[in-house]
């Protein structure tokens, strides 16, 4: 299967230079010439790896970068930066970015990091997102920490577990069946309470008013579904 590659950059030669060579290797590639539109077919549309500038029009690639792990979308994505600009290669990694390359690169290098990326981890969304933002609410997947206001609020496990199915699954409708299955590995009927004891948790702690949900949406009849 041709892997889709997302390039965005305004440089035309690097542009064509890109293009040319990731065609050759038999990449199907798609160019942004800026932030804006890079952002917007980033998160659109489905690829495989993006390579993001960090100089662009419009919006800077760390602004791209940001904004697609904001918006729940795990894709690999190289950054590449400029030289001398050393403190680019921490923000970004910050920011999301899974690796850097600075400015001039070699082909083959970027062929190599390119490769080594797409073999990693196929298909596993978010989780190549370090973090994942909801109105005031951060959640740090890798140090499974939530925070509220810059407040970090104190989650179970079970609690983080079920939050990151939920972010995972984000605007699908999630029987409880299929969560109970899922985060507790419970095969049986019943036991539905635990689920909505656990919800309800999680309500109290996130939502702003937890009487009237809107993050974890009751889908009567159904179970839940996360619309942060
Ligand atoms: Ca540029």
């Amino acid at each position: 299967m041709e892997e889709k590659v997302l390039i965005v950059e305004d440089e035309a030669g690097l542009v064509t230079t890109l293009r040319d060579r990731l065609h050759g290797e038999g990449y199907h590639v798609e160019v942004a010439q800026d932030g804006i539109e890079g952002l917007k077919r980033g998160s659109e549309e489905s690829f495989d790896l993006v390579i993001l500038d960090v100089m662009l029009p419009r919006k800077s690639g760390f602004d791209v970068c940001r904004d697609l792990r904001q918006r729940g979308v795990g894709t690999p994505i190289i950054m590449l930066t400029a030289r001398e600009q050393t403190v680019d290669k921490v923000v970004g990694l910050r920011l999301g970015a899974d690796d850097y390359l600075t400015k001039p690169f070699d082909m083959l290098e970027l062929l190599a990091r390119i490769e080594a990326l797409l073999r990693r981890a196929p298909g596993t969304p978010i989780a190549f997102a370090n973090t994942y933002k909801f109105g005031a609410v951060r959640v740090d997947f890798r140090r499974t920490e939530v925070f509220r206001d810059g407040e970090q609020i104190p989650l179970s496990a079970k609690e983080f577990q079920l939050l990151r199915y939920l972010i995972e699954h984000r605007g699908t409708t999630l029987s409880r069946r299929e969560l109970l299955q899922e985060v507790w590995a419970y095969r049986g009927a019943g036991a539905t309470r635990t689920l909505d004891v656990h919800i309800a948790w999680l309500r109290q702690k996130l939502e702003e008013d937890p009487k009237k949900p809107k993050l974890i949406i009751t889908v009567p009849g159904l179970g839940y579904r996360f619309e942060g």
